[in-house]
């Protein structure tokens, strides 16, 4: 461990060493803010011989919890190495480091807590979810499916537009959404949110939208992204026990990227650190601490409700309250190792034009560097190709430089589209990191809807999705119908589905697909605990049809589609393999927080695209920051709002400081824009980086297959089927009756039940009947074996 902190300069290891109590550790961007908590973790568990499952890690990314993990192995790995084998890790053969790894693996890195706010919370929720109930009495499962963006928003339209009848022109369920998921954010009920709104019209609706989007997702046992964190907070404060769990399992809290914490997260870590207790002399910080390492520069995440003025806060909420000067509770890095002095140069003087920060010194441990280019391409065609001759030229000249080297960084994610068709061009590998994910992918969404089907049969979002995917004969209508019949029975749609009789009541000429479906779903439900979650996939995709039907179709787009869920086969093997996990559930939590970030391959060594926000926290050797036109960056948006203008600029600065040898500056004379062609005027941040710093050009300057034909009936059919009309009429007529809720039946099979709701009326009445031990049954009167009694 010494020659770990050997590496550090005297204010990172003051962090690394830092054991018991709060502290926070601010500094500017590539000051080894991620290292020193990273470094502190192995300290902790070495030095002062912490258990790894106290420890809980808040990355911002998924990512960045897998590398940190990483590191936290190898950097023990490596003592181990130097303890056992008298040898350094690296000398020794491949198979010693391997069971090294494999060692460490077992005895530390399995049992932290490292992930994300959304990761974790969601592991807590598994545990605890089942104890929680909201304001209006909704409960939820262990075996919760997670909804994702696109899940949420189709939710959200069917409510806004057939549940409340309400025109979507006026009442965007877009708008309507991100109204709700602040409200979450900032910790507020419906009707904590009609009220802060004022209790207008507008709030009104979107508050009876909010309580109707929770219902239906505690129907679905589902919760959204912002539910993961919010949950855990209502839990721990409706139940103290709960939250002295989980406080006495969490020693040691450490927190990255800080500067962009929202409201709700914040109360998390403040209720998991102190147990809610608000008398702050009653803390105990024997054997705890608090650990959190920010930048207020980069505090990039305002519109999903961060908050930067919560790290500036620190020293309020944890610490001494001291002046920073004279606190104990607070370490600045001033030491930047990632950039060129240039760069540097650049970024700090771009953000000193920001009004609310504090200042804070970042001096460069690395030589000037070349200067920073600016060029001023004609149009965004022009643009990509001064980007590709740069890369072209710059490896050329230096060999070592790898595609993996180089960043194009945008303001959003439309811009990837010139370069892209460039580098396609020119056969050069990339990324699109946030881009196109693969759990966006129609397939790949359709089959985790069977496996998500599978794990939570309350799910119907789900069910919904693939009950005729492939086309399998059961209609609209048909799905319309069971669909109402589960909710006005206030059920989930699988009872109804996974019931023949109602099936053969409700499922009309659907009724036996409809059973079909049911079986193989109810089969892999019952296997759930036995096969492995890639064998599930597999019987599922072959025996739901999905599969050949893809191949059916022979075309290249559909081939590609196999491919991709084969792809997810083997995904779900690599994480059983990973993570010593094989079950169903434990993937689908995976798929579901893969974030943004994850399509990013180190190891892969291709040009990374992304947008600026997507690139916080990482570094590359040379960086192209481009589109830097005036209304695209700073966005149209915040040019007239200071306060957004300022938010802009950190972005700007986030940008420049991923740089560490090379850093490229673009921006357009016209570029086509919403249709037209827009002359541009360059960033008013260019103009705000020092002019010896900068040199520039500018004097120079499938269709869905057709759903299946119902086919005519055959004579023989069609004379049975008037057989069966004329029982049916005859039927009818002896039980031409009226019926009521409460009525009781006499069913030959079923024997006696109840009748608790009636659907339609006149000929086309249904009944649904309680029969005891048997659960309701959905039956239509007319062709039924019963009785009124
Ligand atoms: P950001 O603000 O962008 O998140 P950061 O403060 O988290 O940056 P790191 O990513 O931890 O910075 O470190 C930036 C780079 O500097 C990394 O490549 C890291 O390995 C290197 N580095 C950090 N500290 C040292 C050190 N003491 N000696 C040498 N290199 C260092
Ligand atoms: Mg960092």
């Amino acid at each position: 461990m010494s020659d770990l902190l050997a590496t550090l300069n005297p204010s990172q290891r003051r962090a690394v060493e830092h054991f018991c109590g709060p502290l926070l550790v601010v500094a500017g961007a590539g000051s080894g803010k991620t290292r020193a908590l990273t470094f502190r973790i192995a300290n902790l568990i070495r030095q002062h011989r912490v258990d790894p499952e106290n420890i809980l890690a808040v990355t911002f990314t998924n990512k960045a919890a897998r590398e940190m993990k990483e590191r936290v192995e190898l950097l023990y790995a490596q003592q181990l190495a130097e303890l056992h084998h008298n040898k350094p890790f690296t000398a020794l053969p491949e198979f010693e480091q391997k069971k090294l790894r494999s060692q460490v693996y077992k005895q530390v890195t399995k049992h932290l807590w490292i992930g994300t706010f959304h990761s974790l919370c969601c592991r807590i929720l598994r545990f605890d979810i089942n104890k929680y109930q909201d304001e209006k009495g909704r409960t939820w499962q262990r075996n919760f499916t997670i909804f994702d963006d696109s899940d949420v928003q189709t939710l959200i339209k069917k409510i806004v537009t057939q549940q409340l009848n309400l025109d979507d022109k006026k009442f965007n369920p877009r708008n309507i959404r991100y109204q709700i998921s602040n409200a979450k954010n900032l910790g507020l009920s419906p009707n904590d949110y009609m009220r802060s709104e004022g209790g207008g019209y507008k709030a009104k609706i979107v508050a009876e939208v909010y309580e109707a989007y929770q219902n239906s997702l505690a129907a679905n046992n589902a919760l959204d992204f912002d539910d993961l964190i919010l949950i855990p907070v209502r839990l721990f404060q409706q139940n103290e026990s709960i939250l002295g769990y989980w406080h006495s399992q969490f020693h040691h809290i450490l927190v990255d990227e800080y500067q962009d914490t929202n409201r709700i997260q914040y109360d998390l870590i403040r209720m998991l650190s102190t147990n809610n207790e608000t008398n702050r002399a009653a803390w105990t910080w024997k054997n705890r601490s608090l650990f959190a390492v920010g930048d207020a520069d980069q505090s990039i995440y305002s519109f999903r409700m961060a908050d930067y003025t919560i790290l500036l806060e620190f020293q309020e909420n944890f610490g001494d309250g001291l002046p920073d000067e004279d606190t104990r509770t607070m370490v600045k890095l001033e030491e930047n190792y990632r950039s060129r002095e240039n760069i540097l140069k650049a970024a700090n003087a771009l953000i000193e034009q920001n009004s609310q920060r504090i200042d804070k010194v970042l001096k460069a441990t690395r030589g000037a560097g070349e200067e920073i280019y600016c060029h001023k391409a004609d149009n965004e065609n022009d643009e990509a190709r001064f980007v590709l001759g740069q890369m072209q030229g710059l490896r050329r000249h230096n060999p070592e430089l790898d595609w993996g080297d180089f960043a194009i960084l945008y303001r959003t994610n439309a811009q990837s589209r010139p370069f892209e068709d460039l580098l396609i061009r020119n056969n050069i590998p990339y990324q699109v990191v946030g881009g196109f994910k693969f759990y966006d992918r129609k397939e790949i969404k359709d089959a985790l809807a069977y496996l998500k089907a599978i794990a939570n049969p309350a799910d119907s979002v789900s069910l919904m999705r693939v009950i005729n995917t492939p086309k399998r004969g059961i209609g609209k209508t048909t799905v319309d119908r069971l669909n109402h019949a589960a909710q006005e029975l206030g059920c989930p749609l699988w009872e109804i589905l996974n019931d023949e009789t109602s099936v053969a009541t409700i499922g009309g000429r659907a009724a036996k697909k409809i059973n079909q479906f049911a079986s193989l779903i109810r089969e892999m439900q019952e296997k759930i605990n036995d096969m492995r979650g890639a064998d599930i996939l597999d019987h599922v995709m072959e025996h739901s049809g999905y599969i050949d039907t893809l191949k059916m179709q022979g075309t290249e787009e559909a081939d590609n589609r196999v491919e991709n869920i084969s792809e997810l086969y083997n995904a779900m093997l690599q994480f059983a393999d990973e993570n010593e996990d094989a079950s169903l559930g434990g993937f689908l939590e995976n798929a579901s927080l893969a974030s943004d970030l994850d399509n990013l391959d180190d190891e892969a060594q291709q040009v990374s695209l992304m947008t600026l926000h997507s690139a916080k926290g990482l570094e590359f050797p040379v960086v192209f920051l481009v589109g830097l036109e005036q209304g695209l960056f700073p966005h149209q948006r915040s040019i007239s709002d200071p306060v957004a203008l300022e938010e802009e600029r950190r972005l700007c600065y986030v940008g420049v400081t991923r740089a560490q040898e090379q850093l490229f500056l673009s921006y357009t004379r016209e570029r086509y824009m919403w249709g037209y062609r827009e002359p541009a005027v360059a960033s008013q941040f260019l103009a705000e980086l020092p002019k010896d710093l900068v040199v520039t050009n500018v004097r120079s300057l499938q269709k869905e297959a057709p759903s299946q034909e119902p086919k005519k009936p055959s004579i023989s059919q069609r004379q049975r089927s008037t057989k069966r009309r004329e029982r049916q009429t005859a039927r009818a007529q002896i039980l031409q009756q009226k019926w009521e809720v409460g009525d009781r039946v006499n069913h030959n099979t079923f024997g006696e039940g109840e009748v608790t709701h009636i659907f339609g009326d006149g000929k086309k009445v249904n009944l649904a009947i309680l029969f005891p031990n048997l659960g309701k049954k959905i039956i239509d009167p007319r062709v039924a074996p019963m009785e009124k009694i």
